[in-house]
């Protein structure tokens, strides 16, 4: 049912459109246009992009069902992907693609869209029973969900849904993910020259050395992390530091342990202001929320009897990674995570095999039909 060459077209076809975050224009407009020469596909944009301060839309098709009692459902992946791309030289050596250049592949996510418009056309090729099913692809998830944050999932109108973003074995699904904080810390202290009046000026970045020495960072639990990802300030070797703002994150799939480790993050800051004199200003974030979809739900029967139908193993995966799935899951719809032949993604040696991308294309059909059942 699959046509493999036209799969393998798409792919490559995708993949060589540099589309960065918020700046998709060139992928939307190719991929709203590939979706319109599909008989029987209503295609259209949203207003994401203004929103969001980018130059694309999130773009949805949908294919009416030809079953009028099966649920609604929807296929998903997003355009952009980590930089850099521009450039791409694609490859492919004993069955797996890859960057001969220096960039990423963009496997992420575009060895999600492939598959999933892949399994629309064969739906509409072999007219197998099935309800509405949408396609949607969103802009600008690499840099903090944007473009499905800005997505009108209700006004849709679909049951559930399958985000195809994230790694093998295919066949697999995560349903249960992090809750993720995003904190921002301005240690304000006094300015002094260095060499005349030391004594006058108040150190930033000792605030900052006493406030992490002994701060709990890395794998907090099994389960809960905590990062200091970035640190800028200072304006030259004579003055004494005068502010320091560091950006940190947390994550943990309990919100209890999760706000237990971002109150001792907080608290060793001030202690350590305090300590100097000097001042704290703390912007904390709740980047986005966690979800467990339980086993019964219709969205994770669907997934494991399509995976089984096919002899994947239907295993259930817990992630700290966040996709779009926790912006459609805290909006109010069900949605799993589909797992693709993407690997060693966010690297320059990104790969993902051609079965793979064959697999997960049979696999979204799969749930397409199965949903209907
Ligand atoms: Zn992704």
């Amino acid at each position: 049912m699959i046509n493999e060459e036209r799969l393998v077209d798409l792919f490559r076809s995708l993949v060589s459109i540099n589309a960065p975050s918020l700046a998709e224009r060139e992928c939307a407009a190719w991929t709203k246009a590939y979706l319109e020469k599909i008989p029987d596909l209503e295609v259209w944009e949203d207003g994401a992009g203004a929103k969001i301060g980018g130059n694309a839309n999130n773009v949805i098709a949908k294919l009416a069902g030809n079953k009028h009692d099966a649920p609604a459902i929807f296929l998903s992946a997003h355009f952009d992907t980590v930089e850099p791309t521009e450039g791409l030289a694609l490859a492919e050596r004993e069955g797996i693609f890859y960057s001969e250049s220096d960039t990423v592949l963009g496997a992420d996510d575009k060895g999600g869209m492939a598959p999933a418009i892949e399994a629309v056309q064969c739906l509409i090729e072999t007219g197998a029973p099935h309800g509405d099913v949408y396609l949607l692809f969103s802009c600008a998830e690499e840099i903090g969900l944007l473009g499905a944050q800005a997505l009108d999932i209700q006004e849709l109108d679909v049951d559930y849904g399958f985000v195809l973003d994230t790694g093998p074995p295919v066949g697999s699904f995560v349903t249960r993910t992090a809750t993720h904080d995003k904190i921002e810390i301005r240690i304000i202290g006094k300015p002094a020259h260095a060499g005349k009046d030391p004594e006058k000026g108040i150190n930033a970045i000792q605030v900052l050395a006493r406030a992490v020495d002994g701060m709990r960072l890395g794998r907090i639990g099994p389960e809960t992390t905590a990062n200091l990802g970035t640190v800028q300030g200072g304006t030259g070797a004579n003055v004494v530091c005068a502010e320091v703002v560091v950006t940190a994150e947390a994550r943990s799939t309990s919100v209890e342990e999760l706000d237990a480790q971002v109150d001792h993050m907080v608290q060793r800051f001030e202690a350590a202001a305090r300590e100097y004199g000097a001042r704290v200003e703390i912007h904390h974030d709740r980047h986005y929320h966690s979800y467990t979809l339980s086993e019964d739900s219709e969205v994770v029967q669907v997934a494991q009897r399509s995976s089984r139908a096919l002899g994947f193993e239907p295993v259930l995966r817990t992630t700290l990674g966040g996709s779009d799935a926790n912006i459609y899951n805290a909006k109010g719809v069900p949605t799993i995570v589909v797992a693709t032949a993407m690997d060693k993604i966010h690297t320059h040696e990104e790969c993902m095999s051609r079965q793979g991308l064959i697999d997960t294309a049979r696999l979204a059909y799969q749930i397409c039909l199965e949903a209907a059942r």
